[in-house]
């Protein structure tokens, strides 16, 4: 359990209650609990996806469209990573205050570390999901302090009645965030330069955060399912450069990942990518708790280096 600092707990204490709280959707887990963290009970959040569902194919559902017609705040991911069944609920929502371009609508991503821009000419190659950067980029929980900044200031502008109150709020998840992080980058240390493969890319953050080479994966290109040629071509390279650890969001077939995992002698390896894509990870800091945790032990189990 982490309880907030005294000095926050007054802070908090202090705060007078004012006015209704915000009313906020966010289009994923990982939004809804950094919007919580800053948030506290001045915020009313849901989350559209689910921590267990890919966040690129979600279906659409009609209560999506009702939360939304009610929000004052959306926060997306951004970076086109719902671009798939986004844009129709917010229009069918007829909310003009979530429209993109609203003060109601927050991209998350315009003040993180995006990686993998495309550089040159944008094109959309067939099937790449990925045309604007990596939209992962929660993975990294720098990024992650950076997106509860980001609506600590949104929320302080909406409500400037309670703007000390998400000060305070954010001040306590900065320093928590700051704490576990000492913990994973400890845990993380002995293995920098650990080559793994990894389904899709999710993790070029979390890899590039924790000092982790991602070889291959085993999606030809971001968006398109594994084809015999380039899981072949895989295989060979894994078996050269001796990958024990084959990372596979809880989302994919297995079936391809384990096929691999037969020819290489590499161990898969489950690991959810969003708060909510396990019992136990219930906030953003207990996913990297999570995710951290199960990578070191299967790290020691195979013997990866
Ligand atoms: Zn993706």
């Amino acid at each position: 359990m982490r309880f907030p600092s005294v000095v926050a707990l007054a802070l908090l204490a202090a705060a007078p209650p004012t006015g209704a709280a915000v009313n906020v959707v966010a289009t994923t887990e990982d939004l809804a609990d950094l919007t919580r963290q800053v948030g506290g009970d001045r915020v009313k959040v849901e989350a559209i996806a689910r921590g267990y569902q890919d966040p690129h194919f979600v279906e659409a559902k009609p209560s999506f469209i009702l939360k939304l017609a009610k929000a004052d705040l959306l926060v997306a991911v951004g970076r086109e990573l719902e671009v798939g069944w986004l844009p129709p609920l917010v229009q069918q929502s007829r909310n003009s205050r979530i429209q993109p371009g609203a003060d109601g609508y927050l991209d998350a991503s315009l003040t993180v570390r995006i990686l993998e821009i495309p550089t040159g000419q944008i094109t959309r190659a067939m099937g790449d999901v990925h045309p604007l950067g990596n939209p992962h980029y929660w993975l990294d929980p720098g990024n992650g302090r950076h997106i509860a900044k980001a609506i600590a200031d949104k929320l302080s502008r909406m409500a400037p009645a309670d703007a000390a109150y998400f000060a305070a709020r954010y001040a306590d998840f900065d320093r928590r965030l700051a704490e576990a992080e000492k913990r994973w980058d400890a845990l993380m240390a002995p293995y920098k330069g650990l080559k793994v493969v990894t389904y899709h890319r999710s993790w070029p953050n979390f890899v590039d955060r924790f000092g982790l080479d991602v070889i291959g994966y085993v999606e030809p290109r971001p968006g398109i399912p594994p084809s015999p040629g380039h899981t072949l071509d895989l295989i060979a390279e894994m078996k050269r450069q001796g990958v024990k650890i084959l990372i596979v969001e809880p989302y994919f077939d297995l079936k391809t990942p384990n096929s691999i995992a037969r020819e290489t002698g590499a161990r898969v390896l489950v690991l959810p990518p969003s708060v909510g894509g396990d019992k136990d990870i219930t906030d953003f800091i207990a996913l990297f708790d999570h995710d951290v945790d199960l990578l070191v032990r299967t790290i020691k189990e195979t013997g990866a280096k």
